[in-house]
């Protein structure tokens, strides 16, 4: 029997669980497969309950992390198998070079001298960035990355003369450690859902058509436009805005549950854009507002009260092209009635979150139909591996979950 646990994700969800894991005394295995700690609250600009900066809940977690030594983390890693029964996992883990050393702080000596570009993946493709590069500005472990495509070119060449000796190793291959655990935290999160997968929503089709997460991107001052939000065609601030609510939510041929926390994102959203430019227009087409709580409900009705503000209750059918690239945006008012068409500057779709089990499952680990995680004694799920939640209720639900976790240690060992 095993009194160590693993946690399978580094976002919010799976730092809370570790942290609260380690602080309890167990030691704690933390497996994040992107290069960086942190998930998708690290692309935010703010976030629910205090509408803070990323910065305000992920450092102090950061910081748990870094100084409990009953914490050992692999970032870029990924598990790639979980066998055994409660109290006892084996477990396969592969953790993937960097080609640079912990030293490696600084890549811009290297990006001068790089030739390629790519998109950049942490802005949604926004904007692209070079081979070598930090994933983010607050990234953790704070720590370069060269994309295995540059080793032993003459463009990797370059990059490691430019870069401080010992910064760059390109002997680094892929790892693997075996473990074993007394039970395993799944906190694998979210991918927001593949808008292109919507074809009546023409994303990709038209440029002036992004994501709720783009916009996070675009309103972050680490973001591609140091915070300002532009349509993509001429880089302009929108002087009209229309969001299309259930974009693949609450549809049997995406997904067929609310993902909870798009109706909270647009509001928040409109109030990015005004603080931007008072006189933005902007027209919201839902199919219901879900505002859990007093607090969001009030937050809601602040939104809903803004003159420049409009709410059509139609589910956007269809979506054309309009004058100066501009989006009509096309649907049924079930209150209103008729037909309406609105054209906006820029439509934003409030895309719904995909849980990672329908993308990367895990062998060993059980999913439902949509992907989430199916607990059992021993594999417990938290925060949106086992249901769309916003960042409170996933980190209560890690709490949770290492508690359980540390239960099913006890009883196994007693
Ligand atoms: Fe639709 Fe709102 Fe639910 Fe998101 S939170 S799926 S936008 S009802």
């Amino acid at each position: 029997m095993s009194n160590s646990i693993l946690v399978i994700g580094g976002g919010f969800s799976g730092l809370t669980a570790a942290v609260e894991a380690a602080e309890m005394g167990y030691q704690v295995y933390l497996v994040e497969k992107e290069n960086y700690m942190g998930g998708r609250v690290a692309q935010l600009n703010k976030y629910f309950p205090k509408l803070c900066p990323p910065t305000c809940g992920l450092e102090i977690n950061f910081k748990r992390v870094k100084t409990n030594p009953n914490i050992t983390f692999y970032s870029n890693a990924t598990v790639d198998a979980v066998a055994g029964s409660e109290g006892n996992y084996d477990v396969q883990i592969t953790v993937k070079p960097k080609f640079t050393t912990p030293q490696c702080t600084a890549a811009c000596k290297g990006k001068d001298v790089a030739t390629t570009e790519v998109p950049n993946e942490f802005n949604f493709g926004l904007d692209t960035r070079k081979p070598v590069y930090m994933p983010h500005p607050m990234s953790f472990p704070y720590q370069c990355v060269i994309d295995p495509s540059v080793v032993n070119t003459d463009e990797g060449k370059k990059i490691q003369e430019a870069l401080p000796a010992g910064h760059v190793d390109f002997t680094q291959t892929e790892e693997k450690i075996n473990l074993n655990v007394g039970a395993v935290i799944v906190a694998t999160g979210w991918k927001p859902y593949d808008a292109t997968k919507m074809d009546r929503l023409q994303y990709g089709k038209f440029p002036n058509i992004v994501t709720n997460m783009m916009i996070e991107r675009m309103a972050s001052p680490s973001g591609p436009s140091e915070g300002k939000i532009y349509r993509p065609s001429d880089k302009n601030p929108p002087k009209t805005v229309g969001f299309v609510q259930c974009a693949g939510s609450r549809d049997k041929d995406h997904l067929p549950y609310c993902s909870y926390i798009c109706c909270l994102a647009t509001l928040k959203q409109i109030t990015y854009l005004r603080e931007q430019s008072p006189d933005t227009e902007i027209v919201v087409f839902y199919i219901d507002i879900r505002s859990p709580g007093m607090k969001y409900e009030n937050f809601y009705k602040k939104v809903k009260a803004d003159p420049k503000v409009t709410f059509i209750k139609g589910k956007v059918a269809d979506v054309k092209e309009g004058s100066n690239g501009n989006v009509v945006l096309i649907a049924e008012d079930t209150i209103g009635g008729g037909k309406v068409e609105k054209e906006v500057e820029l439509a934003v779709l409030a895309t719904g979150m995909q849980p990672e089990g329908a993308l990367s499952p895990i062998t060993g680990i059980e999913y439902d139909t949509d992907g989430f995680v199916v607990p059992k004694a021993g594999i417990i799920p938290c925060g949106c591996s086992k249901r769309p939640v916003d960042v409170v209720s996933s980190a209560q639900s890690s709490t949770a979950a290492a508690l359980k976790a540390a239960q099913v240690i006890n009883r196994r060992a007693n």
